[in-house]
């Protein structure tokens, strides 16, 4: 699927720093604009592309919803001063429509506009016949099919230099994130869409300063193509998103720390190494998988036995006395408690099926 989508040709990935797109929250003034994007140029790392909100959607009325239109005549401005390409954040047909007049490089689409896919297609409607890189963030709610159904508005309607912007998602639920990121969505989407490429934006899954390092480092390591940071002169004093946004200082410090981890290696002894190392790994899950056969064989005596003595399959007692010992042993074991949790539910749950399979089949039996 989408075999022909191309790399986005204004994206340079340069030596040793991540590919990354910096700049504002939100553009607030000319001032502001032109202070944070020269700092961000004049760290020399090679940071690829400007970023700045000119509408901004917020979560609730009265608070700063951007500056408009004049923002993307400083942004032009910064632009074509500094010799970087710029993204902004589109959200309807005359947002397009304004972000190409002024020359804007790179679009992207919204959390809150992915969520709804009548706004996608609004989007890609007025962009037909456009050739221009569109970066689709995840929608707020946890919803595979609908990011993807997103890129997929996008690619209908003609673009082919498309990417992916992971920014968590919302939660009811209070975490150390502002919004949880669950990883294995964006994974599930690199695997679907292997020619995607897929950002992470720190900023908004962490939402404080402090997460934006470790949230990179991590995306990094699980191949992300680069970030996405936001950036400001004056952090503290930022009309949206303050407490997540970072100085150009801080910024650099941040690329700098990152460590590229390379996929390969050419390394022939490291390679034989690795090789030795994911034999011995085989063989471990190919005993995971005949012990699980082994109980699968006990559980199905043991289901018969319970049918024939007119008992229960399911034992309430029974299994707090399996999930608490086997919590016991993986403690003693150093296996992370949560994880043994979570496979002896899995592991208890497939024990239910397979008796209650045996059970129902011998009732079907006895009625025919
Ligand atoms: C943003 O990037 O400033 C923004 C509004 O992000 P999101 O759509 O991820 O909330
Ligand atoms: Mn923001």
């Amino acid at each position: 699927m989408m075999e022909d989508i191309q790399p986005i040709e204004s994206w340079k990935v340069v030596k040793d720093v991540p590919f990354a797109i910096a700049g504002p929250c939100s553009a607030e003034s000319e001032e502001q604009l032109f202070t944070t994007c020269k700092g961000i140029k004049d760290l020399d790392l090679g940071i690829s592309m400007l970023r700045a909100g000119i509408w901004k959607p917020r979560t609730r009325p009265n608070t700063f919803e951007g500056v408009g239109e004049i923002g993307l005549k400083w942004m032009k401005d910064v632009k074509t001063e500094l010799g970087m390409p710029a993204a902004v954040e589109v959200a309807n047909a005359n947002h397009v429509e304004l972000a190409l007049k002024y020359g804007m490089d790179v679009l992207w689409v919204g959390a809150r506009s992915t969520v709804n896919p009548f706004t996608v297609q609004e989007i890609a409607d007025a962009l037909k016949g456009v050739d221009i890189p569109v970066v689709v963030k995840n929608p707020i709610n946890p919803d595979l099919a609908l990011w993807k159904g997103g890129i997929e508005r996008i690619y209908n309607a003609g673009i082919r230099q498309i990417a992916a912007l992971h920014r968590g998602f919302s939660s009811f639920e209070k975490t150390k994130y502002r919004n949880i990121p669950m990883w294995q969505i964006a994974i599930a989407l690199k695997s679907e869409l292997p020619n995607i490429p897929l950002l992470c934006d720190p900023s908004h899954i962490g939402g404080t300063r402090d997460l934006i390092l470790p949230v990179s480092q991590k995306a990094l390591d699980l191949d992300y193509d680069g970030l996405m940071i936001e950036t400001h002169c004056d952090p503290d004093n930022a009309l949206s998103d303050a407490k997540q946004q970072v100085t150009p200082q801080r910024l650099a410090e941040i690329l700098n720390a990152i460590k590229i981890r390379k996929e390969t290696s050419d390394n022939e002894e490291f390679n034989s190494i690795l090789d030795t190392m994911r034999r011995q790994i085989d063989n471990v899950d190919r005993e995971i998988l005949e012990n699980m056969a082994a109980r699968k064989t006990l559980v199905n005596k043991l289901g018969e036995y319970k049918k024939e003595n007119n008992v229960t399959v399911f034992q309430p007692d029974r299994w707090l006395e399996v999930f608490k010992s086997r919590a016991d042993w993986g403690k003693q074991l150093n296996v992370n408690e949560e994880f043994v949790g979570k496979l002896f539910q899995l592991i208890h749950d497939e024990s239910i099926r397979i008796q209650t399979k045996k059970v129902n089949a011998e009732l079907q039996e006895e009625k025919k």
